[in-house]
């Protein structure tokens, strides 16, 4: 999987920070966190392809994560889309949108489907083969929901040589093992997966904390993921206006990553009142809490 940062400002956008916006992309497949202003230039100048969104998720109905959805939208239309589109977000979405569409009479020939989520929801908002993704409220000054980006187990390698060894025939009963079947020989021998497979394969996550202060919500969200993504506003010197605002610190992020015993933290989701190098400061100053952390700018690619 690989994550694409597209917006890392907070609140406005300056000539460096576009606003929140960001893409995890597996198997071709692209998965958009939010949806800022700016998002369509953002994605036209990194290798995320917007004819291969799958599905768009809507944190909160804060501006600064939300405005660009209805030009994202359009777009697509105007591209000539025919491939569905689902978008996730918190009740008050389709209010925000039918306005837009109808004010514009856009209707869509491709099918949007729009989900909202209802005040307090929690639970799985997509259920495929091989990943999930679920929303948890976090807690943040309005309604907001955070994401976990889920991969499911994948079963364990195959083991030829066992499986040789075993007198198995090559062909259909492999496939039939690796499936999680049991199978019988001419010979009567019954062999279970176990026989010729390793032990299964944990999947990846990916979740996605923006906006919201420091919660144990974020904590159980983020157990043991691969890569969490959480909103860093402010710096040790505005730790204050942090609570008042129910935003973070880069250190509240740090906090969360470890208690949730998180592999890595991209942090993102700049005040405007940091640059590059005061940010990349807090950074250093958070790793004592936390060290494997990236510092997020515009268009830097993750892989996970
Ligand atoms: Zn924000
Ligand atoms: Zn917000």
């Amino acid at each position: 999987m690989r994550i694409v940062l597209l917006g890392t400002s907070s609140a406005v956008p300056t000539l460096t920070r576009g606003l929140s916006a960001t893409a995890l992309v597996r198997e071709g497949d692209v998965f958009l966190f939010d949806c800022g202003e700016g998002t369509q230039l953002q994605l036209m100048r990194s290798s995320v392809k917007r004819s291969r969104i799958h599905s768009i998720f809507i944190g909160h109905l804060h501006g600064d994560h939300l405005y660009g959805i209805a030009g994202l939208l359009s777009t697509l239309h105007l591209d000539g889309r025919e491939t569905p589109l689902n978008v996730f977000g918190p009740e008050g979405l389709q209010v925000f949108l039918n306005a837009a569409f109808r004010t514009s009479d856009l209707q869509f020939e491709f099918k949007l489907t729009l989900k909202e989520l209802p005040r307090g929801f929690r639970g799985r908002v997509l259920d495929e083969e091989d990943f999930y993704v679920e929303a948890l409220p976090l807690d943040h000054s309005i309604f907001c929901l955070g994401w976990r980006f889920q991969e499911k187990d994948k079963p364990g390698v195959f083991n030829l040589e066992r499986a040789e060894e075993l007198g198995i025939p090559r062909g259909p009963l492999y496939g039939r093992l690796q499936h999680g079947e049991n199978i019988t020989l001419s010979d009567g021998r019954i062999i279970t997966p176990d026989m010729v497979l390793g032990g299964p394969r944990p999947g990846k996550s990916v979740v996605y904390c923006l906006d919201t202060q420091f919660s144990e919500r974020s904590i159980r969200l983020a157990d043991k993921c691969t890569t969490l993504i959480h909103e860093t506003t402010f710096g040790p010197d505005a730790i204050d206006m942090a609570r008042e605002r129910k935003h973070s610190t880069m250190e509240d992020a740090a906090r969360v990553a470890k208690e949730a015993g998180a592999q890595t933290l991209i942090a993102t989701h700049f005040s405007t009142r940091y640059d590059g190098r005061q940010i990349a400061q807090i950074g250093d100053d958070a790793r004592e809490v936390f060290e494997p952390i990236t510092i997020a700018r515009d268009l830097l690619e993750v892989e996970i």
